[in-house]
Order: C-alpha cells, then sequence, then structure tokens
C-alpha cells in the first residue's frame, strides 16, 4: 500500500472532501488524525475508520495557533511521527461585495488560509527536523478550488482565500524544496459535498454548474481523495509546488456547454 504506516494529518476531515481522504488514507495504510472543529462527527468520523485501520480524532480549529500547536504534539505524542499534512479545512461566507461584512472576510481567510499557514509551518518545523536527524522527508497537501483562478462575484473572501493558498502552495513549496519536503494542492471543481448540498435542490444552481463542466456531472469526494492520496505517495516524489485541477474540465473551458434534459 502506498501510504503504509504513514501518519497523516487531514484537517476539515469529520465530513465532506477531507473525510473521504482519510478514508482512502487509511485504505492505502496511513494512520490518520482527523483534526476538525465538530467534535461529534469527528469522533464518529474516527470511529467509522477504525474498522479498517489506524485512525483517531483531534479538536482543532486551524485558525487557532494553540489548537494547532496540540494538534502536532497530540498527534506525535499518539503516533510518534506526521508524514503528510493535508490542509482541507475551509468555509464559504456568501455576501455581495457593497454588503460584506469585515468579520466574515476575516473569518473565512483566517480559517481558509492562515489556518493552512499555521499548520504547514506547525509541521513543517517538525518535518525539517526529521529530515536534519537523517529521517524522511514529508509532504504537505493544500485543499485549493478552480476558484483560485475563477472568480464568482457573491463569494469574495472565498475566492481571495483560494488564490491566497494557489501562493502559499508556491512559496511553501519553494521554502522546503531543499529538505525534499513536497507541498502541492488540489484544485477540486464542483463536488458533492455539503458545502454543495443545495444543489441538489436546485434545479438552476445544477445546470449552472453543469453548463460549466464539460464532463456534464458533479464530482465525488472519492475522487478528490485519490489525487491527494497520489500527492502524499512517492509516486508523486519529484511534484512540487502544483495546483492540479480535478474539476471535469471546467477551467480549460471557455463559455459554456449545452446541458441535456437528463443529465
Ligand atoms: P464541508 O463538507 O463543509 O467540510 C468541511 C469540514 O471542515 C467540516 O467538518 C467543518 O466543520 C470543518 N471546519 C470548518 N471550520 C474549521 C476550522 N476552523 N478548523 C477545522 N475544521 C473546520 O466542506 P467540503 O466541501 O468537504 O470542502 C473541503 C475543502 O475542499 C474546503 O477547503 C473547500 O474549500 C474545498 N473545496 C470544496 C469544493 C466542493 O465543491 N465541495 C470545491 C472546491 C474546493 P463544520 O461543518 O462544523 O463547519
Amino acid at each position: 500500500m502506498s501510504l503504509e504506516n504513514k501518519v497523516a494529518i487531514i484537517t476539515g476531515a469529520a465530513r465532506g472532501i477531507g473525510f473521504a481522504v482519510a478514508k482512502r488514507f487509511v485504505a492505502d495504510g496511513a494512520k490518520v488524525v482527523i483534526a476538525d472543529v465538530d467534535d461529534e462527527a469527528g469522533e464518529a468520523a474516527a470511529e467509522d475508520l477504525k474498522s479498517q485501520g489506524e485512525a483517531m480524532y483531534i479538536h482543532c480549529n486551524v485558525a487557532e495557533r494553540l489548537d494547532v500547536r496540540n494538534l502536532v504534539a497530540e498527534t506525535l505524542n499518539a503516533y510518534g511521527d506526521i508524514d503528510v499534512l493535508v490542509n482541507n479545512a475551509g468555509i464559504v461566507v456568501g455576501a455581495d461585495f457593497l454588503d460584506l461584512e469585515e468579520e466574515d472576510f476575516e473569518r473565512v481567510l483566517s480559517i481558509n488560509l492562515k489556518g493552512a499557514f499555521l499548520c504547514s509551518q506547525a509541521v513543517a518545523r517538525h518535518m525539517v527536523e526529521k529530515v536534519q536527524n537523517g529521517g524522511e522527508p514529508g509532504c504537505i497537501v493544500n485543499m485549493s478550488s478552480v476558484n483560485s483562478v475563477l472568480a464568482i462575484p457573491n463569494q469574495i473572501p472565498y475566492c481571495v482565500s483560494k488564490g491566497g493558498m494557489s501562493q502559499l502552495t508556491k512559496t511553501t513549496a519553494l521554502s522546503l524544496a531543499q529538505y525534499g519536503i513536497r507541498v502541492n494542492a488540489i484544485g477540486p471543481g464542483s463536488i458533492m459535498t455539503e458545502m454543495l448540498a443545495s444543489v441538489n435542490s436546485d434545479p438552476a444552481a445544477k445546470n449552472r454548474i453543469l453548463s460549466r463542466t464539460p464532463m456534464l456531472r458533479v464530482g465525488e469526494p472519492s475522487e478528490i481523495a485519490s489525487v491527494a492520496a497520489f500527492l502524499a505517495s512517492s509516486d508523486a516524489s519529484y511534484v512540487t509546488g502544483q495546483t492540479i485541477f480535478a474539476d471535469g474540465g471546467r477551467m480549460p473551458l471557455n463559455y459554456t456547454v449545452a446541458v441535456p434534459d437528463d443529465a
């Protein structure tokens, strides 16, 4: 298995894409730490995975430095190492530009972008020390979005945070390359999680999404997890500083595609 005995922290993994990544990593042999703010869902997610391998839940608000410090300490205490970090925790707050509240702008940026920085720095300090002591370099996978490039007018802080995630990925990759530590990102298109739940019940919203998706379907969390598994494995040993877009063809598309009635 490609992640045999690797220790992986996945933030925001109580549900959605993060949980799918955790599940895939456990199937690939990793010991997984689910870090989230939803304690009930996080504990249940870890219990679920324990039937297939090693997993545990640790409460962590990624925007809080002390929570992040505790996450690293507790992981090292439980598993003795950290090989992979997946910065997946993220939120959206929709508002038109003229109405957007300062607090909402700050909240999204502090979770989606500052949280990834705090976790990356805390975990990288451990990874660098390990390399300096003759150990194997680890890697970091950031959950970005097509919105790191494409903009939505009423999702301002979200798009800004994901644009920042692109540069965080590149700057961290350049800073850590000398140690052999790789940093990459995934840019999902529209993936069927609770974040996208309203689309299921809104035919107009579904049509809007599919008309921008040449593969004419929304993606599954497992289809993002498989990209994370590749980036975290030694199969990606010479890949760093990249964002891989798993988006059903949205990024190369100009204009829209026709959506059949039965799509
Ligand atoms: P989701 O279903 O809403 O799951 C996100 C998880 O993160 C939830 O358990 C959430 O807890 C947790 N979380 C929120 N704030 C946190 C914090 N401060 N610290 C730790 N955990 C926190 O979202 P998703 O759709 O799986 O998205 C996961 C990632 O993929 C995000 O970064 C998102 O931007 C990215 N992405 C998603 C899509 C998509 O179509 N779904 C597309 C592109 C990119 P609560 O539920 O309690 O808030």
